[in-house]
């Protein structure tokens, strides 16, 4: 964002807008890159500030080079407002990093399509307990709760025949009591005009929208390349509790919109217990499952694209 800030030359006013900026967990150059990242977006303080991507991959970074202690200096002189983080990784690793700072904000992916399959709640109950408001990042999934397909589309305009998939999603995500700002990414100006649309005309979900949503979560669930209903029947017998539906959503998923990154990142915020690698082709999950499906080498596909991606 500043880039492109400093890049168009933008006469920016300020308020009533927001700073919200990320820094990745780089280490000693922390300083060096805040300084120029104020220079692009031609202010002297940010509103909003955080460690992006806490992981599996950069969390020894943050934590040896000091991140959050960095941040705090700018805060201390008045160069940011707000500290808090964004995290992609496993709820244990969660339980760890909240408690570890006095953060003002956490930033999750919550949407109600991931909610239940991969477990977002947890990761919500987890921050909410430690009393840290949240900000949400992918409401509407990468667009997948945008471009709904016919079915879902069927179900949301049965019972809501004005409501669009964006303002549907945005509203879901704001309905959580303790989101205090929902992100979307936007690329058009029409975009633009319906999301604020949404918002000035923001109401709370009722309980019968939240069942709706519910139902749409499942028709999607079970409308991909992998006809999986999220039942969870095969997580009862498997020894090794992987999470088989959480990972045939995200591959459904990945396979309508072609995102890897986000397939990635989905992925590795299942811990490795429970991720397709751990499955050892025992067969009991297929026997339990009432779609018929060859869950352990449907997990090594998954696996394997994965590992494909990866590589
Ligand atoms: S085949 Fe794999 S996923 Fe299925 S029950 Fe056995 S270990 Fe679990
Ligand atoms: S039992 Fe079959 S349909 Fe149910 S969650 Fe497992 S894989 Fe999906």
């Amino acid at each position: 964002m500043d880039k492109l800030v400093s890049n168009q030359n933008v006469n920016l006013v300020k308020h009533p807008l927001y700073f919200l900026l990320a820094l990745l967990a780089v280490g000693k150059i922390v300083k060096r890159i805040f300084e120029e990242q104020l220079k692009r977006c031609q202010t002297d303080y940010f509103d909003f500030y955080m460690v992006h991507n806490i992981n599996k991959n950069t969390i020894d970074n943050y934590r040896n080079f000091d991140m959050y202690e960095q941040i705090m200096d700018f805060k201390k002189q008045g160069m940011v407002k707000y500290v808090g983080f964004s995290f992609h990784g496993t709820p244990d690793m969660l339980k760890e990093v909240a408690p570890e700072h006095p953060w003002d904000f956490a930033q999750l992916q919550v949407n109600y399509l991931d909610w239940d399959v991969v477990k977002a709640h947890e990761q919500y109950d987890i921050v909410q307990a430690q009393g840290i408001p949240v900000t949400v990042m992918e409401p509407l999934r990468g667009g997948g709760l945008v471009n709904l397909s016919d079915k879902a589309m069927e179900k949301l305009k049965e019972k809501y025949p004005s409501t669009t998939p964006a303002e549907f999603g945005l509203r879901w995500a704001a309905s959580r009591k303790n989101v205090v700002t929902v992100l979307s990414g936007m690329s058009s100006l029409e975009q633009v005009k319906q999301n604020i649309e949404t918002f000035i005309n923001y109401k709370d979900m009722t309980s019968e929208e939240e069942q709706t949503a519910d139902e749409i979560a499942k028709i999607i669930q079970s409308q991909g390349e992998i006809n999986c209903t999220a039942c969870k029947y095969c997580m009862e017998v498997c020894p090794n509790k992987i999470n088989i539906p959480a990972a045939f959503s995200l591959y459904n998923q990945y396979k309508v919109t072609k995102n890897k990154m986000l397939f990635g990142v989905y992925y590795d915020t299942l811990a490795d217990s429970e991720k397709p690698e751990a499955c050892i082709k025992c067969g009991l999950c297929s026997k339990n499952c009432p779609q018929g499906l060859d869950i352990p080498n449907l997990l090594t596909k998954i696996a394997d694209e994965k590992k494909k991606i990866a590589g």
